[in-house]
């Protein structure tokens, strides 16, 4: 398999530490809101990730964190705890909030078919690993301590910007106009790993530590939890391409730090969902998340089919109107793959070769559009039913996209009437007009054999389902 690694910025064959196995760290949502379909789409295209990584016959450990503490409101630092800020907005407890959010960001996962990370850890519940890094990057001389806090000393390293350039976008996430620096950091990039004094002294949860009562850092709370669950090499770290810079920077000079050796080989990140206005992003106020589609009639699937489409490393652009044009086209397909039936043999020679070219677009940096032209591929084969379902089955092991399971009737059909029972009915009144009874007969047979009853008004027929 072929993997963009954002680490060397080429494609790289991947080869896992140990042979058959992949370990993957995925940063969790910060749990302070609902998650905006740009989160949502990170979260899809990891999904694809590891689904493909496990069609292709690996056997994948997936482990993502829960940010319930320490995410301020400026990646570098600075503002204010952002549960803290959740929980002011809804005049509720933080681990309210949190539990609110977790909820609401799982059923968003389920809705999508987002498989669930083997573990979901979250950042509350590993205090006393982070405080034992931390106390271990403080002896090793990699950090200090400063007007109460304890920040990471990024001048010991060789080298600390190792993602290289970043986009201007993402840097100015970290360095941003107006910020005043914080005067206990001894390099304008350092970064805190413990606060026990910050601006915000009402910050409701707070841990006794050998550096007094205060709170993690955003960045540590990754690291140690990678390093409890998949040990001290990780295969690939996923997140989106905002986190490059200064959340995974910050964590590989913390965790190599803290190992002596490297950590992580391959740096899978997700570019933008973008409005036409720009990045959408919880902390801009107007994001659109996944129950609003709902609530407009929009099938998760559909907007799961339009991230798919495109690929991970291209930024998406959300408009109305594609996402419309994702919903035509993915009905159709579901419609076309949902009524193949398992008529005739599977042809062996056939699955596999249309397997080896689903295989190998998953397999050149997780190409999920070309996996989809591979589903229209199969519908175009000249082969036996059998042979095509078991073939879409097959695939949405990856697409999960539901294509073997027939859509349930619109509800407009439920208010206006299925098409095809009024037709059939209109074919009843016309054979009746014909005096043909026998015919008017046979189809109020058939349609009562399948559970629908006729009712004859002097309006007309209509009817009603058993
Ligand atoms: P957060 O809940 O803010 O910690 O973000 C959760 C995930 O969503 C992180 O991996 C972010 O990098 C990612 N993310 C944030 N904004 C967007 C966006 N507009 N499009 C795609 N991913 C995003
Ligand atoms: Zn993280």
């Amino acid at each position: 398999m072929k993997l963009y690694n954002s680490l060397t910025h080429t494609k790289e064959d991947f080869i896992p530490n140990e042979p058959g196995k992949v370990k993957i760290y995925t940063c969790g949502p910060t749990v302070y809101h609902f998650a905006h379909i740009g989160n949502l789409r990170t979260y899809i295209m990891e999904d694809a990730l590891v689904r493909s990584l496990d069609y292709l016959g690996y056997k994948v450990k997936r482990v993502m964190n829960i940010t319930d503490v320490g995410h301020l409101t400026g990646d570098s630092d600075d503002g204010e705890d952002k549960m803290l800020k959740g929980a002011k907005r809804e005049k509720k407890s933080v681990m309210e909030i949190a539990k609110f959010y977790t909820d609401a960001f799982m059923k968003d996962c389920e809705a999508l078919n987002i498989k669930k990370p083997n573990v979901i850890q979250p950042a509350t519940g590993c205090i006393p690993e982070f405080i034992k890094m931390i106390e271990k990057l403080l002896a090793d001389g990699y950090a200090y301590e400063a007007g109460g806090n304890v920040y990471f000393d990024i001048s010991k390293l060789d080298k600390y910007y190792v993602f290289g350039e970043h986009d201007a976008e993402d840097l100015a996430v970290g360095v941003r106009e107006g910020v005043e620096g914080d005067e206990n950091k001894r390099n304008p990039a350092d970064f805190a790993l413990w606060f026990t004094k910050s601006k915000f002294d009402d910050q409701e949860l707070k841990w006794d530590s050998p550096w007094g009562v205060g709170y993690p850092g955003w960045h540590i709370e990754c690291s140690a939890i990678s390093l409890k669950y998949c040990g001290d090499s990780l295969d690939i770290h996923c997140g989106g391409i905002d986190n490059a810079f200064p959340h995974h920077t910050n964590e590989i000079a913390q965790t190599e730090a803290y190992l002596g050796h490297k950590w992580c080989n391959f740096w899978f990140h997700v570019l933008h969902l973008n409005t036409t206005a720009g990045k959408m992003s919880k902390s801009k106020g107007e994001f659109l998340i996944l129950d609003l589609l709902k609530e407009k009639g929009y099938d998760p699937l559909a907007y799961r089919y339009f991230c798919l489409q495109s690929h991970y490393r291209k930024p998406l652009v959300f408009s109305y109107e594609a996402l419309d044009n994702a919903v035509t086209a993915y009905r159709k397909l579901r419609t076309r793959t949902a009524a193949l039936t398992s008529d005739g043999t599977v042809d062996q020679e056939i699955l596999a070769k249309a397997k080896e070219a689903f295989s190998e677009a998953l397999g050149n940096d997780v190409n999920t559009s070309l996996a989809i032209t591979a589903v229209y591929d199969v519908l175009k084969l000249e082969a036996s039913d059998a042979t095509k379902r078991a073939l879409v089955a097959d695939f949405d092991r990856v697409l999960a996209l539901n294509l073997l399971t027939p859509f349930a009737p619109e509800a407009k059909d439920e208010e206006e009437g299925d098409p095809e029972i009024l037709e059939q009915i209109a074919l009843r009144a016309a054979a009746k007009k014909a005096k043909n009874f026998a015919e008017a007969d046979r189809i109020r047979a058939e349609l009562a054999a399948r559970g629908i009853t006729l009712i004859d008004t002097p309006q007309g027929t209509t009817y009603k389902k058993a």
